[in-house]
């Protein structure tokens, strides 16, 4: 084992909630030494928004596989994450939503001392750096660029138009005062080019000489001595190494690996871990517990023209595509494919309940190839899921997979929210400016008119994963016995060790998750570093 060397802060994971903190942390003049399992970002898929689905399947990504999910006829389901610096940052469609003001008032309610809505906002405003939008709602300084897409597709366009004949109000700013609604997503990009926590925060402190960056590190435990997290123990290419830290170990691995590093360090449910022969470091019921993630099922629409994104984007074509992005970072390759959406209210319980993710093209999923031809892909998803699923340990083998256990749809509600906005979805494919464009809907079926039952039926075979783990080391307030983390993002019972990432959400709010996660990891390093408001996080930047 090679080693010894002493840092103030080791940061494990390198993703959106890790880079911002190694930013936070190295800009105060901490040296920090910043671990990340997957390669560097650095190259062109990564930075070109639309090639962002090329990705996925290579080496800069995870696939999760769950155990065989009951109510998803006995399907595994495969969740891909991020696996190089900048994280899910990098991988992901680049949508940036927060979510609703209720979702973080329900935190407060849950005793997460500190986070409702209004203390959050304030945090949200920090990180961001928005490009069209200001006022009380929106960032213009911060690190966090975005933007709107510099490319509308005809298909996204027909699906903005087609909502609104069917009764759904035009929504400009999803981020606003009112989350419902149809229209076009504001994206982490700048300036045609995807603007991951890696592109914007980490690089920003790139080649600081307090700054130690290791790709191609896997964490295998935090070493814990005395009831305090001193440092953490990794394999790379050359072999096993051990650091310290003096003040502070950030786990920033993601909700899915973040419990496995706690639950290999013997920090969990203790008669878990005493099976498994690991030496028990602090007993705490709630890690892994909680799972949640979101879930969508696609309408798939045929185009009566060969129009969709990138469905022509074959040699000559695809040159010129490419060379326009690489000249003016203008055109088709600055898509960040999923364009379009909106948030509606399904049940009529006074807040949107579904969002639509929308791409101008026909989409598979890591289980099937897509669709032959053309067409678009009409996304409901559900925002608050009821089910609740577990990752554990399958064995004490840090390079093991965990055994993860989504429990997808276990809960009534959420397949039935799936069928509203799959029917919604249905509804809006055939109003007029999208049945212009297409000429008749693939799955579930071509009828106007289909029973429940076979909604239902192509919920439970094709929902698949909206990639949102999240809530498995979920913060609480003292007296909550399944609170792995207090409001300060400590872990219960151990010194020096925190969490900054998905995995901390006690309820998923009602969208994409890297924008909260950004904000979280925010205040996370102000936490470790003292500062209580924004203005002392800039004051000190
Ligand atoms: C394909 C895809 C599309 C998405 N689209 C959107 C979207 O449009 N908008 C949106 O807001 N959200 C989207 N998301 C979700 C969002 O990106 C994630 O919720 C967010 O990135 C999670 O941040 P995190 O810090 O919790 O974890 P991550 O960003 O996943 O970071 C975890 C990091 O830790 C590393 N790691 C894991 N284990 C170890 C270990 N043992 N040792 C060292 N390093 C380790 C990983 O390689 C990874 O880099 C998408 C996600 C995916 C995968």
């Amino acid at each position: 084992m090679a080693g010894g060397a002493e840092y103030d802060a080791i940061v494990v994971g390198g993703g959106s909630g890790g880079c911002v903190v190694t930013h936070r942390l190295v800009s105060a003049g901490w040296r920090v030494l910043l671990l990340e399992a997957g390669p560097s970002d650095d190259h062109l898929f990564v930075r070109m928004p639309a090639t962002f689905v090329r990705v996925i399947g290579t080496e800069r990504t995870w696939i999760y596989e769950s155990q065989e999910q009951a109510a998803a006829n006995g399907r595994r389901m495969h969740v891909p994450q991020g696996r190089t610096l900048g994280g899910g940052s990098s991988v992901n469609a680049m949508v940036y939503i927060r979510g609703q003001a209720q979702d973080y008032d329900a935190w407060a309610a849950a005793g997460c001392r500190g986070w409702s809505w209004q203390e959050v906002l304030p945090w949200f405003k920090l990180a961001e750096c928005n490009q069209r939008l200001s006022g009380d709602l929106h960032g213009t300084t911060g690190p966090l660029k975005v933007s709107d897409t510099r490319f509308r597709h005809p298909l996204s366009l027909a699906f903005v138009k087609a909502a609104q004949e069917c009764g759904l109000d035009y929504n400009h700013d999803f981020n606003g005062v009112r989350q419902q609604g149809v229209g076009f997503y504001q994206t982490t990009t700048h300036e045609g080019e995807r603007a991951s926590t890696a592109a914007t925060y980490l690089a920003a402190v790139k080649g600081r000489r307090n700054l130690t960056v290791v790709t191609g590190a896997l964490v295998h435990r935090v070493l814990i001595e005395g009831g305090r997290a001193v440092g953490v123990s990794w394999r790379d290419g050359s072999g096993m190494h051990e650091a310290r830290a003096s003040k502070e170990v950030v786990l920033s691995a993601g909700a899915l690996a973040t419990p496995k590093l706690l639950l290999l360090s013997g920090i969990g449910p203790a008669a878990q871990l005493r099976q498994l022969g690991i030496a028990v470091q602090r007993d705490l019921a709630g890690v892994g517990e909680n799972f949640q993630d979101h879930l969508e099922c696609s309408v798939y629409g045929q185009c009566r023209e060969p129009i969709s994104l990138l469905g022509n984007d074959q040699g000559w074509t695809a040159f010129m595509h490419g060379l326009q992005w690489k000249l003016f970072r203008t055109g088709l390759l600055t898509s960040n494919v999923v364009e379009s959406g909106g948030f509606f209210d399904t049940s009529g319980c006074g807040r949107p309940d579904i969002q639509f993710h929308v791409l101008p093209t026909l989409v598979g999923d890591v289980e099937r190839d897509p669709w032959p031809g053309h067409g678009i892909s009409l996304n409901p998803c559900f925002l608050r899921p009821a089910s609740r699923g577990v990752v554990r340990l399958a064995s004490a083998d840090p390079e093991a997979p965990a055994a993860f256990d989504g429990r997808y749809l276990s809960a009534p509600e959420d397949l039935a929210t799936l069928v509203r906005g799959v029917k919604l979805a249905r509804r809006i494919l055939r109003a007029p400016s999208l049945a212009c464009v297409v000429s008749h809907e693939l799955a579930p079926g071509a009828q106007a008119e289909l029973p429940d039952a076979v909604i239902e039926a192509h919920v439970r075979s094709h929902a698949k994963t909206v990639y949102h783990p999240a809530g498995t080391c979920r913060m609480g307030a003292d007296n909550d016995a399944g609170a792995v983390l207090t409001p300060e993002l400590e872990v219960r019972g151990i010194a020096g060790l925190r969490v900054a990432d998905a995995s901390a959400f006690p309820l998923l709010m009602s969208g994409n998750t890297n924008a909260p996660v950004v904000m979280l990891a925010e205040r996370c390093a102000a936490s470790i570093l003292g500062q209580a408001t924004p203005a002392q996080v800039k004051a000190a930047a």
